[in-house]
């Protein structure tokens, strides 16, 4: 393309989109505008001076790193530029016009058309560049790639409706510069005192300087001077002493870092020295980001060795339970050239992240003790990816555990409040193991007949139908010293719990109910691996059980949803002697009939624990064959 053609492109329809719900609905925090370019400027900064460890040349012999924030009163513009890292032709087409964020689609799903839900909705999404159209009509971005000569300039200029423009410019400095037109009414922008208030508000952490021309006070008004002037602090923030930062800056280091517009939950900064020198800055933050389950998902850990950005999201940092934690970690033993890959088997890297994990654990596990409503929060938040731990990190197993929150029997509502350690305070006299039941709904959990006797006894049950329950279980078997036990798995022992009347009860039922129980299996066959009296049921005629060392029927049942292989695990019929259904069933000496109500009382267990029928028409068929006895 020659240097003179001038293009016009459209926007993504979201982008669109995005734009007016932007200039809309912050437009009561504009001044944030400030923040996302000179974060993007920042960043740029970063990224050069990482390439530049490999390739010297990329400086170009400009090797002080610097944004510089200017206006001009009479054109009415405010211009942010940085000898950054700059775009190609092709990174501006695919950054600044599109929006490549994952989660995207989830986060165009979830408006609603009302303006302050969305407004509160687009803070959780991140803003960057679009909103400089907060407060410009127009908007002219001129950049060039680091060690691409001066006409690989491009000139991207949107009036922020439907297009924008690209055409080739000579642009002798490497990096960006953007200037905003300011829209009418937008002036105030055009005051020294004004810009640096703002910078020094949410960018004193920004580790480059920000420069801006000093000011002279001169017939009554503010007149740029020849002479820079630093406006930021320009120190790496993590860098300082906890004592020398404040509540305020903490919160805007997380913003930038976070690419967040709420404020953090919590915290933690270090410095730790020893065998291992390093500083890290962690933060819980208090909302989920979009793409939280996205396995393409970026941002994380930024890796910093003695000040020099090295990458972003780097995973090694952080085990993948912990991937909601934001934040900065700077070596002071790593190598500059550190790459992925030495990351991956470096002991050091291994260390860090030891220590890092216990700091966030012990953060978290302050939040609970000191701030059970923040923490109630971190856990709608994170409660579910908190869950993957026990089966990841091994050697915090049982802290974590003594994090993890539950709905149960004791509050019989979804809420996820109950701690471990709450339901060990409440057992029984006499009960052994903390019990729970997993199933796919919170309705299937907390009404299904296996409860019946927990109930009855007032012993508390955790009430399990989060997907990743099921892995939970699997990998965390005992809290305290006590078993964990799935309530639907195995012959119900109660041991002490129950008396001896009811032991001897329960004797009897089984001796009497023999024949029985023998007729139902015939019948059944292959349908169940066995059949039984069972000690779990008060109300409901039968229930399913699953062998010890089997999978749940709720497991098995997620996994062939998913698509994936899962072995077929027969159940145990387990019926309820005390039952009129039972009873009648025992009467019954017509053979088809016989045989038709075993099979329901089998086929209702099933739908009563969130199971499928293999053949429904036969139990529709059953069914309103017995209806059809009753009296009128
Ligand atoms: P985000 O910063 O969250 O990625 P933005 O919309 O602010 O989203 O920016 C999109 C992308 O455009 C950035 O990730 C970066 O690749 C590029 N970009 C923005 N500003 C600059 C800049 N000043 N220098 C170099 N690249 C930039």
């Amino acid at each position: 393309m020659s240097a003179t053609t001038k293009k016009t492109l459209g926007f993504q329809a979201e982008v669109k989109q995005l734009l007016q719900l932007m200039i809309h609905s912050l437009y009561s925090n504009k001044d944030i505008f400030l923040r996302e370019l000179i974060s993007n400027a920042s960043d740029a900064a970063d990224k050069l001076r990482f390439e530049a460890l490999s390739d010297p040349a990329l400086f170009e012999n400009d090797p002080d790193l610097r944004i510089r924030v200017a206006f001009d009163r009479e054109a009415r513009t405010l211009t942010i530029s940085d000898n950054g890292i700059g775009m190609s032709r092709q990174e501006v087409i695919d950054h600044i016009g599109t929006i490549a964020k994952s989660g995207t689609r989830e986060f165009f799903s979830q408006l609603s058309g009302d303006q302050q839900k969305d407004a509160a909705l687009i803070g959780q999404f991140g803003v960057g560049f679009y909103s400089a159209f907060i407060v410009a009509d127009r908007v002219t971005l001129t950049t060039r790639r680091a060690g691409l000569t001066a006409e690989h300039g491009v000139r991207w200029e949107s009036e922020g409706a439907g297009d924008y423009t690209l055409e080739t410019v000579d642009k002798p400095q490497r990096g960006t510069e953007i200037v905003l037109h300011l829209r009418e009414g937008e002036d105030e922008f055009l005051s020294d005192w004004k810009i640096k208030s703002v910078v020094r508000t949410y960018s004193d952490h920004i580790t480059l300087p920000i420069v801006m021309k000093k000011s002279e006070w001169k017939d009554g008004v503010e007149t740029p001077t020849d002479e820079d002037e630093t406006v930021n602090k320009a120190s790496a923030l993590w860098a300082r002493p906890r004592k020398d930062v404040t509540e305020e800056e903490y919160q805007e280091f997380y913003k930038h870092v976070a690419h967040d517009f709420e404020p953090p939950l919590a915290w933690s900064h270090n410095r730790v020295e020893g065998k291992q020198e390093y500083i890290s800055l962690l933060y819980v933050p208090s909302h989920a980001p979009f793409d939280l389950y996205d396995r393409e998902k970026r941002h994380g850990i930024k890796l910093y060795v003695r000040r020099v950005f090295i990458m972003d999201d780097a995973e090694q940092l952080m085990p993948q339970y912990l991937r909601f934690v934001r934040g900065v970690i700077d070596s002071a033993d790593l190598p500059l050239n550190v790459s992925r890959e030495i990351l991956q088997s470096s002991r050091d890297i291994d260390a860090i992240k030891a220590g890092s994990v216990k700091k966030v654990l012990g953060l978290l596990e302050d939040l609970a003790e000191n701030q059970p409503e923040k923490y109630a929060e971190f856990w709608k938040a994170f409660g579910k990816v908190m869950k993957e731990g026990p089966g990841e990190d091994f050697a915090n197993k049982e802290k974590i555990a003594g994090l993890l929150r539950f709905a149960s029997t004791h509050t019989d509502t979804d809420a996820q409040v109950v701690s471990l350690k709450d339901y060990v305070g409440r057992m029984k006299e006499g009960q052994t193991a903390i019990y729970y039941i997993t199933a796919d709904s919170f309705a299937a959990a907390q009404h299904s007949p296996h409860l019946e006797i927990f109930r009855k006894k007032g012993i508390e049950v955790l009430l399990l139908s989060d997907r990743v329950d099921e892995w939970l279980t699997g990998n965390l078997h005992e809290f305290d010293g006590k078993p964990l036990k799935s309530v639907a798995k195995g012959g119900l022992d109660l041991g002490e719990l129950e008396d001896e009347a009811e032991k001897t009860a329960q004797k009897e039922a089984e001796e009497s109910m023999k024949p029985l129980v023998e007729r139902i299996k015939t019948t059944l066959g292959e349908r169940v691996k066995d059949v039984r009296v069972t000690h779990r049921l008060t109300d409901s005629p039968a229930c399913l059980v699953t062998g010890e060392g089997d999978m749940s029927a709720n497991l098995e049942r997620l996994l062939k949803a998913a698509g994936q292989a899962a072995p077929t695990v027969k159940p145990t019929l387990e019926i309820n002697p005390a039952h009129a259904l039972v009873t009648r069933l025992n009467a019954e000496s017509d053979e088809a009939r016989f045989g038709d109500w075993a099979n329901l009382l089998f086929e209702q267990a099933l739908l009563a624990e969130g199971g499928q029928l293999d053949d429904p028409a036969s139990f529709v068929r059953r069914l309103n064959g017995l209806l059809a006895m009753l009296p009128s």
